[in-house]
């Protein structure tokens, strides 16, 4: 049973658009494009490189189902296309050139990142040095600032929705997957239970009201991982996650933060608080003397300001178990089917204090 609640005005679930500009074309698409491999692919979609022929253009086509689990998505689809078009004067959002429509999917013809994803990076035995950080920090900032200047939420930001213009050296972001993206205000307050557990914010498990503030938690989260290497929540299983997530049990030892300037463990702990009225906005954030000592950084002669390789092995939070396809999903829309399965009688408050 949903309690989702439905905009009286457009019967669409609330925070959800249903007018899109970008025509949805039904020739074949492959009369236009030459597809040439897959990029990725999640639960309801698969994203493919492609060429078009008239050009040489490439791009990525991202292939999602219309229907699922015997459900009718298009206006799930429809919305993502919204966002991508609402987001389109945003530099740090994929672009969206095309549509298609076919028997099972439409086919969303998107700016090809070719870089591939900042998660790439978190996982690496090479981390990248922090002025490459600070600068994918401060433009992913640049981005959702932008969303939330027209009050739009990402709601999955995490370091596979980051993508890269190119690899090596690594070039500027781009922000995809609009998927859990909503409008904020329309119908006024928007509770969901979405995301993917690692990356969401206390206030998501706890079904209270999303805010801009909640994307921030996952900025929080991100940055944690381009600087360690490490997921701060990932426990061994989904229960384990979610209490740490609710507990903000975050590891800030030396050992964790090794070769991170102090900076770095400021602006994350800022971030990492429990209460979303208590996290910096984009904006704010954007401000952070972190975020301003690239050069420092890059001028220093001392050898362990840059960290050529993890100091960390990939251990125990790398180790999770295989993703379980439920958290794929991203949808849990039974506030009491959650209240069952992840129930907290702990709360503890989170570090940190104190404003920029
Ligand atoms: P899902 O909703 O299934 O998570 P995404 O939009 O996140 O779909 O795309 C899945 C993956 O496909 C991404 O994590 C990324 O690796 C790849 N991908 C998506 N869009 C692009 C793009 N524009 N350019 C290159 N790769 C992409
Ligand atoms: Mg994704």
């Amino acid at each position: 049973m949903s309690r989702r609640r439905l905009d009286s005005r457009s019967g669409l679930p609330a925070g959800l658009l249903g007018e899109i500009q970008t025509p949805i074309s039904t020739e074949p698409m492959e009369n236009v494009y030459e597809i040439t491999g897959e990029l990725g692919r999640g639960k309801f979609a698969v994203v493919k490189r492609c060429v078009e022929k008239i050009s040489g253009k490439v791009f990525a086509a991202k292939f999602l189902r219309k229907r699922r689990r015997g459900r009718d998505c298009r206006a799930e689809v429809i919305h993502e296309m919204a966002v991508l078009e609402m987001a389109r004067n945003n530099a740090r959002v994929v672009n969206l050139h095309a549509a298609y429509e076919t028997d099972h999917d439409i086919v969303l013809v998107l700016e090809y990142a070719a870089g591939g994803e900042i998660f790439d990076h978190c996982v690496s035995e090479e981390l990248l040095p922090e002025a490459q950080i600070i600068r994918l920090i401060r433009q992913t900032l640049e981005g959702v600032h932008h969303l939330h200047q027209s009050n739009l939420v990402h709601l999955d930001l995490k370091p596979q929705n980051i993508l890269l213009t190119s690899l090596s050296p690594p070039g500027d972001i781009k922000i995809v997957d609009f998927g859990l993206a909503r409008k904020l205000g329309a119908v006024g307050e928007l509770r969901e239970i979405l995301g993917t557990p690692e990356y969401v914010a206390p206030e998501i498990l706890n079904y209270e009201p999303i805010t801009t503030a909640t994307d921030l938690w996952s900025v929080g989260v991100i940055a944690y991982m381009l600087v360690t290497g490490e997921s701060p929540f990932a426990g061994d299983d989904k229960q384990e996650t979610y209490l740490n997530v609710s507990q903000v049990n975050v590891d800030y030892s030396r050992e964790a933060f090794s070769r991170v300037s102090e900076l770095a463990v400021d602006f994350i702990r800022k971030l990492l608080i429990k209460a979303p009225e208590d996290r910096p906005s984009a904006a704010e954030c954007m401000s952070h003397p972190w975020l301003w000592q690239q050069q420092q950084i890059c001028l220093s002669p001392d050898p362990t300001a840059t960290r050529p390789f993890r100091e960390r092995s990939c251990g125990t939070k790398w180790a999770a178990p295989p993703e379980d396809p439920e958290d794929k999903e991203n949808f849990l829309e039974s506030p009491h089917s959650h209240a069952k399965r992840f129930r907290f009688d702990e709360e503890t408050s989170a570090p940190g204090d104190g404003d920029f």
